[in-house]
């Protein structure tokens, strides 16, 4: 990231595995990191500027200003339903983007608050599934919690 912001300075080998795209094979150690990427992009004083940014070069994956993909659509359709106009060829789209967050912050709360819920209903939906899956394959119900053996993970990054 070119931005000057709290994140420039960690090494490469961290700030990939914290903000950009690459993945541990470990995924608690891998949410650990990016939750502290969330929290340290919480008090960067560029984050209306950084989440623009990635919100126009439509990167799939990272952290962008404290928010992942689905959260920096969610900020962007909210801002296109204000009036913004989202044209990547538009060399002023960026910084009437970044200006737009920044005066309106609560939309980057709202799209927190919707993906966390999004996350939640999700993680609710993968544990039912194990837990019909083993009731199936064994016949016997049992608890959701004992249907799967790895303490459940609430990946909801915020
Ligand atoms: S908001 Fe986060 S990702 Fe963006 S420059 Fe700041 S610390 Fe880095």
């Amino acid at each position: 990231m070119f931005l000057k912001g709290e994140c420039a300075d960690f090494p490469d080998s961290w700030s990939d595995r914290m903000w950009g795209p690459d993945d541990l094979p470990n995924r608690r150690t891998q949410y650990e990191l990016r939750r502290a990427a969330v929290r340290i992009c919480e008090a960067c004083p560029v984050r209306a500027e950084c989440l623009a940014f990635g919100i126009m070069v439509r990167d799939q994956y990272g952290i962008y200003g404290g928010l992942p993909l689905r959260a920096r659509r969610q900020v962007l359709k909210t801002a296109q339903e204000a009036g913004f106009r989202f044209d990547p060829d538009d060399p002023t789209a960026e910084q009437r983007l970044a200006r737009f967050i920044r005066e309106n912050p609560e939309i980057v709360a709202a799209a927190r608050e919707r993906e966390c819920k999004r996350r939640k209903t999700e993680q609710r939906n993968a544990r039912q599934q194990r837990w019909r899956a083993t009731t199936r394959s064994t016949g016997k119900a049992k608890a959701p919690a004992a249907a799967t053996h790895t303490p459940p993970l609430q990946d909801t990054l915020f």
